[in-house]
C-alpha cells in the first residue's frame, strides 16, 4: 500500500490497514554513512532512505549493502606466471 506519512503515495511494504507497521510506527532518517547515497529522499520527517526504513541498522556490521556511493574494494594478488612454464604444464597435460 501507499505510505500516508513519511512518504506520502510512494508504495511501501510496511504500509497497511493499521498504517505503518515498522518498528514505532515510522521510518527512520539517513546516518552521516549514507551522506551521498542517491537512495536518499526527502520525507516528512527529513532524509530518509528509499530502500530501506532503518539506516542506522545497515551499517551496523559493516557497508550498507544497498549503498549507492560506497564500493567495496575487493584485492586481487597479481600472481606472476613465468609463460615458458607456463606453456610447457599445458603442453604436460595435453598428452
Ligand atoms: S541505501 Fe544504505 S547508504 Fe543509502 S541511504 Fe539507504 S541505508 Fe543509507
Amino acid at each position: 500500500m501507499q505510505c500516508q506519512t513519511v512518504l506520502a503515495g510512494t508504495e511501501c511494504t510496511f504500509w497497511g490497514k493499521q498504517g505503518c507497521s515498522f518498528n514505532s510506527g515510522s521510518c527512520q532518517v539517513v546516518v552521516e554513512n549514507c551522506e551521498g547515497c542517491d537512495r536518499i529522499v526527502d520525507g516528512t520527517i527529513g532524509k530518509v532512505c528509499g530502500a530501506y526504513p532503518a539506516p542506522a541498522k545497515k551499517w551496523l556490521s559493516g557497508i550498507c549493502n544497498f549503498a549507492t556511493h560506497v564500493k567495496i574494494e575487493l584485492k586481487t594478488e597479481d600472481t606472476k606466471v613465468n609463460p615458458l612454464k607456463a606453456s610447457k604444464k599445458a603442453a604436460a597435460g595435453k598428452k
